[in-house]
């Protein structure tokens, strides 16, 4: 595809939410990134969260974190470009341990940082013998104090799979509050520095961690309040990393492929998303025939730090490469592939 023909196809794809600049300009870096890319034998995987023209013009697969999990898992390419943040490029790597897994920038996470390895052993003496469920959105020594991962899409059919009584569920707080709704467990939130209420040690199923996204965590019910009052035939979607109020006032609660999915097989007058604004950006883009009110209020800064330019930096000079400690590798490789077993 050259430029024009780049230009072209993008106009169609989101030249309902991208300015026409923009896409002229970003169709010629497309191209010379897909050159590169066949060049260097590498396979670009990008999330959901990407702005809409990296999302539709140099992705050879987009998702979740599940969904690109899986596709890292079964890539035969020489070099994995993760446009994502780092504990998905890590999760890349630990699937793929002699590819080259480039991440275009240092892009982090909140909820990522929010839980160390030696919170997990703490709470593993804390509580000896309960299995730890660990998010996806954490880095690999985390993964590799866990006994299986989960996303968003598929954390309750883990937490069922387990078959125990109680289980630890790291590090988020709404999502482990949203499981817990869901699969009708206790859970507490216990802290390792300060002892807590016997009475909050009694009847508990999951035990969680104070750790938040700091995108979704800013989603409330007076937004939802708000849009119904203006809006009283609205579809409401909310991700589980929002707080379970908020997830229990929408209509549709799941990973960012059920979300998609969901709009694509319902018809209502409006739809709001609550969740981040490329991931909003896209789904309208892909649905413009459905009227997706715009409550854009957070881009994740994180995900907002991989563009086109760094993108193609990445493949010219091969940054930032992501390795993974092989010690800390194998233990973390267990865990997720558990995750992926069960889909
Ligand atoms: S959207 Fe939230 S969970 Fe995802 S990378 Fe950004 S801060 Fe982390």
């Amino acid at each position: 595809m050259n430029s024009q023909q780049m230009y072209e196809h993008l106009k169609s794809m989101v030249g309902n939410v991208v300015p026409d600049g923009e896409i002229r300009y970003k169709a010629e870096i497309a191209v010379e990134i897909n050159r590169l890319k066949k060049e260097r034998n590498a396979v670009i995987l990008g999330h959901n969260y990407m702005e809409p023209i990296l999302y539709n013009s140099i992705s050879d697969f987009v998702g979740d974190s599940l969904e690109l999990s899986r596709k890292a898992a079964a890539t035969d390419k020489d070099v994995i470009v993760f446009c994502g943040v780092k504990f998905m490029a890590e999760t890349a790597k630990i699937l793929n341990p002699t590819k080259t897994v480039l991440l275009p920038a240092d892009a982090g996470c909140s909820l990522a940082a929010s839980i160390t390895a030696a919170d997990v052993r703490a709470l593993k003496e804390r509580f000896p013998g309960v299995p730890v469920v660990t998010y996806v959105n954490t880095y690999a020594d985390v993964k590799a104090e866990s006994d299986i991962c989960c996303t968003s899409g598929n954390a309750v059919a883990v937490v069922e799979s387990l078959g125990s009584q109680t289980v630890i569920f790291l590090p988020d707080e709404f999502l482990a509050g949203n499981v817990a709704r869901e699969t009708g467990k206790h859970i507490i939130f216990p802290t390792l520095t300060i002892p807590d209420a016997p009475s909050s040690d009694l009847d508990y199923q999951m035990i969680g961690w104070n750790g938040r996204c700091e995108v979704h965590e800013k989603y409330t019910l007076d937004d939802i309040t708000r849009v119904r009052e203006q809006y009283p035939d609205v579809l409401i979607l909310a991700h589980p990393e929002c707080s379970p109020e908020v997830t229990a006032a929408c209509d549709f609660s799941g990973s960012t492929m059920a979300m998609i999915k969901y709009v694509e097989n319902t018809h209502a007058p409006h739809y709001l998303l609550l969740t981040e604004c490329s991931m909003g950006e896209n789904i309208a883009a892909a649905n413009p025939d459905k009227n997706m009110l715009r409550l854009c209020m957070v881009r994740c800064p994180h995900m907002n730090q991989i563009t086109m330019e760094n993108t193609l930096e990445s493949l010219q000079q091969n940054k930032i490469v992501i390795e993974v400690p092989e010690e800390i590798r194998v233990r973390a490789v267990r865990a997720v592939e558990r995750m992926i077993a069960i889909g």
